[in-house]
């Protein structure tokens, strides 16, 4: 007897060569097989008789008996192709399928078939061109492929729609009493469909209604789960004891004046949500989320200060060297000039050790085991690197405040092990210059509680953005030729190339054979970027001195380039979207996008987001060969800097997969495909948030308690 917890190598047609590839579709169960959910449905159910059909490029389903059938081979094409007739008493239809030669051998004379597919027409007349097919067998038993609702799934390679609607077909006729581990009381409230009608809707709907229905169902069900994860991930926090860091307001606002800048209100009122924080006993964790340039680095200095004044370390973590670097010169800038002598700093890298303040430093302080040695006996304050270094070797003294840039999630696994020899969390703060829209912070950061600064600090001119098309490019040039005359300097970034994955999806469908593999796709951009370099550097601007950046330039190498580019060696600087986040340039005032409506919204805002950062007048080219629709989403940067609002603008267009650490994250395909439903997501909050004071250890739910555990349980196996 089959149940839902019987794993798919028990089905008679899954063998040791399906076995993996269902795996790299998740299915490991035949729970896992009847969650997997049909991208989209190809509508079939319109049956018409043979005498019926009378014009080309139309889709139909028939059906009818197999009078006569053969295959031609076209060698010099290589080309196999096989004609049945097929008759069904009202008249008579040629069929044509290509490269299918053994469909002659399983359609003897006499078969009848279901074929579903679009008719076309060639010099011997009007015929049915590579249907769906499916052999009628006894007159109870359901078609499948054909002649109905017929559900498409995301596929892989060697799995097909097809192979899968075999498989899930036959365990929906035979599907008992599924229990449903959304509660009753839910269900009933949003008049969903019970658990068994709903499976058996979503993957053979009589009805799109139907399917619709089933869907929604499911939506609720991902999100609600989701939402009870990311509270009770909440309460185990709020178990733990976390280090108490008293909150010296006159201390703090010393060193807020000393700064070289006056703080925005948002950074004030980020700051001090930060400092009430580390004064509960009970573990921060907080995201810092402000656009590019918006001071975050000297917030997270201020909690950093706390932290250490209060007798304790901080780390503060990037994701590259180059960013590592840059904090530790801005960090160690501002010290500096309070002369706080008794702070002190370290920067543990790949490829470097370097402590702060350097005078009692000898040489031998410069190596990584002295400064990791000094970490370990809590002679150094605050420590700054990349997550890789830090995680791996580097054990603290009394570690109390963990900063994270650029990551956003870090789970409470990683937060501990930090401390392994201490009875106390570390507060943690991540920060991320990828505005987050509403609906994204309310699901996938439920468990975050959030500080936003929506200020542009400073009184910098706002960015100047056009858009660009084909026949002005001469006058972006002049003008680009201008600032460089005056001494400016120019980022170049070159279209991405999109997978047929995305091509296919942007257009509502799948792709039909397997994915571009990455290495394919990143060679593709290298082409693309060589190809605008040779054309800067030959002909627009052969008298200035142009670089090129891309993926497969060695790490090294792209920071010498990164560091010239900095030190004025370079005017143009062309690169793929690998130049870094969050790197600061501040005699960058001209950033020229080509093909702009290759990218996300809010990846056009990011790039924007790298020029602006010094005094001068700051200009974003979209360059762009279409119009039309495109024209008015990239209007939309135009019009606005604030990357909020092209954030929540992205989501809706083109979904949260674009989003920096969503796409990698293994959010259920429906959670992401909700996200737009700020509606669906708040009822799934609040509801969420009713069942667990109901019964806060979920004892009442007992369903729903195991169904957790059974995720909780993959997530840690990834
Ligand atoms: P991000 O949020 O992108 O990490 P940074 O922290 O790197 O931004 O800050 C960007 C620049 O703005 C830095 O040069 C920083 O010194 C400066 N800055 C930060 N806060 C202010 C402020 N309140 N007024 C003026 N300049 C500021
Ligand atoms: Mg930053």
């Amino acid at each position: 007897m089959t149940n839902l917890n019987t794993p798919v190598e028990k089905l008679s047609y899954v063998g040791p060569k399906m076995l993996p590839r269902l795996r790299h579709l998740g299915i490991k169960t035949i729970r896992d097989l009847l969650r997997h959910f049909p991208a989209r449905y190809e509508d079939f159910s319109k049956l018409i008789s043979l005498a019926e059909v009378g014009e080309p490029k139309v889709v139909v389903s028939v059906r009818g008996v197999v009078r006569k059938i053969k295959t031609d081979r076209i060698w010099k094409r290589r080309l196999a192709i096989t004609t049945a007739i097929i008759d069904d008493g009202t008249g008579k239809l040629r069929v044509v399928w290509f490269n299918q030669p053994y469909l002659q051998d399983s359609f003897p004379e006499g078969t009848e078939l279901s074929l579903s597919g679009k008719t076309a027409l060639d010099k011997r007349g009007l015929y049915l061109s590579s249907p769906v097919f499916e052999k009628i067998g006894r007159a109870d038993e359901d078609l499948v492929h054909t002649s109905r609702i017929v559900p498409v799934y995301p596929e892989t390679e060697g799995v097909s729609s097809k192979f899968l609607r075999f498989l899930i077909k036959p365990l929906l006729d035979k599907l008992g009493g599924i229990p449903d581990s959304l509660p009753a009381e839910i269900v009933k409230k949003y008049n969903f469909p019970a658990i068994s009608k709903a499976i058996k809707n979503i993957h053979f709907p009589k009805k799109l209604d139907d399917a619709e229905a089933a869907r929604k169902r499911f939506a609720f069900e991902e999100l609600f789960l989701f939402q009870l994860r990311a509270l009770l991930d909440r309460k185990n926090l709020e178990k733990m004891p976390a280090p108490k860091i008293l909150f010296d307001k006159d201390a703090i606002a010393k060193f807020v004046r000393g700064l070289p800048f006056p703080l925005t209100n948002d950074q004030r009122l980020a700051a001090f949500e930060i400092l009430k924080d580390l004064e509960r006993g009970r573990p921060m964790n907080r995201l810092l989320n402000g656009d590019v340039g918006s001071g975050k680095t000297v917030v997270a200095l201020i909690a950093m200060y706390q932290t250490v004044k209060a007798g304790y370390q901080a780390v503060i973590m990037a994701p590259t060297e180059i960013l590592a670097k840059q904090h530790f010169g801005t960090i160690t800038s501002i010290l500096e000039k309070q002369k706080i002598n008794n702070i002190k700093v370290g920067l543990l890298i790949g490829s470097e050790a370097r402590q702060w303040p350097t005078d009692e430093i000898t040489e031998a302080d410069v190596s990584k085991k002295i400064l990791r040695n000094k970490v370990a006996k809590g002679q150094i304050d605050i420590l700054i690197g990349t997550h890789a270094v830090i995680q791996k070797d580097v054990a603290f003294n009394k570690l109390a405040l963990v900063v994270i840039d650029e990551q956003h999630r870090f789970g409470v696994g990683q937060r501990m092990k930090l401390v392994k020899n201490q009875e106390l969390a570390p507060h943690l703060l991540s920060m991320t210059a990828t505005p987050i829209p509403r609906t994204l912070a309310l699901t996938i950061y439920g468990d975050l509680d959030v500080s936003l600064l929506k200020q542009k600090p400073g009184n910098r001119p706002k960015i100047i953005t056009k858009i660009i098309p084909a026949r002005r490019s001469a006058e972006a040039y002049e003008f680009i030729e201008n600032e460089i005359k005056k001494g400016r300097q120019v980022f170049v970034i070159c279209p991405r190339i999109e997978t047929p994955l995305e091509t296919a999806s942007a257009q509502g469908g799948l792709p039909l054979t397997g994915q571009v593999s990455q290495a394919k796709l990143m060679w593709a951009e290298v082409k693309a970027v060589t190809k605008e370099f040779e054309k800067l550097s030959k002909e627009t601007f052969p008298h200035r001195r142009v670089a090129m950046l891309h993926g497969k330039i060695k790490p090294k190498e792209k920071e010498k380039i990164m560091n010239d580019f900095r030190a004025g060696e370079y005017d143009i600087l062309v690169s793929t979207s690998v130049v870094e986040v969050g790197v600061d340039i501040p005699n960058a005032t001209v950033m020229m996008i080509e093909s702009a409506e290759r990218f996300g919204l809010a990846q056009l805002h990011q790039f924007r987001g790298r020029v602006g950062r010094g005094e001068h007048q700051s200009y974003c080219f979209l360059f762009t060969s279409s119009g039309g629709e495109f024209g008015s989403r990239l209007k939309a940067l135009e019009k606005t800097g604030d990357g909020f609002e092209l954030a929540e603008m992205d989501l809706q267009i083109r979904g949260p997969g674009e989003f920096t650490g969503v796409k990698q994250s293994g959010i259920p395909d429906l959670v992401m495909a909700s996200l737009g439903d700020i509606e669906l997501i708040k009822k799934a909050r609040s509801e969420a948030e009713q069942i667990l004071n109901q019964s806060p250890t979920l004892a009442n739910y007992p369903l729903l308690r195991e169904r957790l555990e059974y995720i909780q349980k993959m997530v840690h196996f990834e």
